[in-house]
């Protein structure tokens, strides 16, 4: 009998590696066992296909392509400039966008090079100006340090984190955060919306040069639209992380006001969450910001990943194909399906359901904080993350919510009667968990208390939901 080919590429790669480190051969084997067998809720997850995957591994990452298409400096990057080339092609035909720069290695990446493009664009520095020019030598000690006050400091509106905005909108743990003089915009208390009122408001008062929408969060559609009105009506620069969301945009699921590209000056995202490409980050924007964009390496990126570019490529086309504005569509349906399970059950959702692909309980109705949740869930076989949830009593580290969303098992041909079934293996799950107590008998927000029987048997039941979905079915490693 002879093997498909994606089934004797796979075998073969890892017959290859096997001589080399058994055991990397052997965690990457366990991996794919451990994917095909797990409900996999995590809303920032996919799977990438094997051709994406394929495109990786190989002699694509031994090359050095600093610089951009066409203008390198290193030599023989004719191969590199036609996957560069390719993907960036791709991203602007599926996305409507003048200029793409498929570079960043993350999203993390993708914001830096968006954070310094739009400081060298907006930041009035003549000493800037000196250094852009390459007249970097004519710079005085003087100029530099002009140079260092005038970047230092400069003001940016993001959303909240606990309202689901992004570290890197502005936040300590990132560098964003120790950078810019950040305020952020939260949600309404009463609905969990966005209030475009309050967002115009705090825009006014604090007149930021960089106004940031997206979220890793927030379970419903932004206005871009009136972002960008509120955006120019105090001068800022409007930038959009879709890091999230982006495969919704690609399956024009989001069109109109919820389009981000139309509206705003730079868009962000990753390649690999709903988009389902490489690990990877992006950077869209029109013709004034595309040379500093450009810049991004090696302003503050390391060397470009060709490889990882090639995937790019591939996944990007695989986006453009009609197929996947069907598999966008099915993510939405699956995420509301899951928060109508989840609600007629009794759970509580953050803004009460959701309109893209994720969805976020407040456990605290079951008396649990997010971390007991997330540990109890994972103990039955169901993968998820726990998330603050907007003015939470319990922090960023235990909170009291769970994220979850529906990517990946619609990658995997889950439907909306199985999230049905999986929003009933989650509420028996937390209504079934009780919460622990610490050795001195104060209430604990880590410990809880669950079944281990009832644990197995919701495992059995997770997993024969995904028995008729397999993963990578035509990936047979023997
Ligand atoms: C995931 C995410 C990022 C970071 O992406 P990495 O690839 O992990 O660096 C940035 N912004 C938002 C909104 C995200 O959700």
């Amino acid at each position: 009998m002879s093997l498909n080919a994606e089934s004797t590429a796979f075998r073969s790669a890892l017959e290859v590696i096997r001589a080399v480190e058994p055991r990397v051969a052997d965690a990457i084997g366990a991996e794919l066992a451990d994917q095909r067998e797990s409900l996999k809720l995590i809303a920032s997850e996919n799977y990438a296909s094997p051709a994406t995957l394929l495109a990786m591994g190989n002699w694509f990452s031994d090359k050095y392509a600093e610089g951009t298409v066409g203008r390198r400096f290193y030599a023989g990057c004719q191969n590199v400039d036609t996957v560069e080339a390719l993907a960036a092609e791709h991203a602007r035909e599926l996305f409507g966008a003048a200029h793409a720069y498929v570079q960043p290695h993350s999203g993390i990446d993708a914001n830096l090079v968006a954070f310094w493009a739009i400081l060298a664009d907006r930041v009035e520095s003549p000493a800037l100006k000196k250094a852009q020019v390459r007249q970097v030598n004519d710079l005085t000690e003087a100029d530099w340090f002009a140079l260092r006050r005038e970047l230092g400091n400069q003001r940016m509106l993001g959303m909240s984190l606990d309202a689901g905005g992004h570290l890197t909108h502005g936040f300590r743990p990132n560098i964003s955060g120790k950078m810019f003089d950040q305020r952020s915009y939260g949600t309404d208390p009463a609905t969990g919306l966005i209030d475009y009122d309050r967002v115009a408001e705090a825009a006014r008062e604090f007149k930021p040069l960089i106004l940031v929408a997206g979220y890793s969060a927030y379970p419903r559609k932004v206005n871009f639209r009136i972002m960008r009105e509120i955006a120019d009506s105090v001068g800022a620069t409007f930038m959009v992380d879709m890091a999230h969301f982006a495969g919704l945009v690609a399956g024009k699921v989001f069109t109109g006001d919820f389009d981000p590209v139309p509206h705003a000056h730079i868009v962000t995202t990753t390649t690999h969450k709903s988009l389902r490409g490489p690990r990877g980050g992006m950077v869209l924007c029109g013709p004034e910001l595309a040379d500093q964009v450009d810049r991004g390496c090696p302003m503050v990126l390391g060397g470009p990943l060709p490889h990882v570019m090639a995937a790019k490529a591939v996944a990007l086309a695989e986006a453009r194909r009609p197929d996947f504005a069907d598999y966008a569509e099915r993510i939405v349906d699956n995420a509301q399906a899951l928060a109508e399970g989840l609600l007629r059950r009794g759970t509580k959702l953050v803004t009460g359901g959701t309109d893209n692909h994720l969805v976020l309980l407040d456990v605290s109705g079951y008396g649990l904080t997010g971390r007991q949740a997330e540990q109890a869930l994972l103990d039955s076989g169901i993968v998820t993350n726990r998330n603050a949830v907007p003015q939470d009593p319990n922090g960023a580290w235990y909170t009291s919510g769970i994220r979850i969303g529906t990517p990946a098992l619609t990658t995997r041909g889950l439907g909306v009667a199985e999230m049905d079934a999986t929003a009933e293996l989650i509420h028996t799950v937390l209504s079934q968990t009780q919460s622990g107590s610490n050795p001195d008998g104060t209430p604990s927000k880590a410990k809880y208390v669950l079944d281990p029987a009832l644990a197995d048997k919701i495992s059995k039941q997770a997993n024969e939901l995904l028995t008729g979905f397999p993963l990578y079915p035509a990936v047979d490693l023997g």
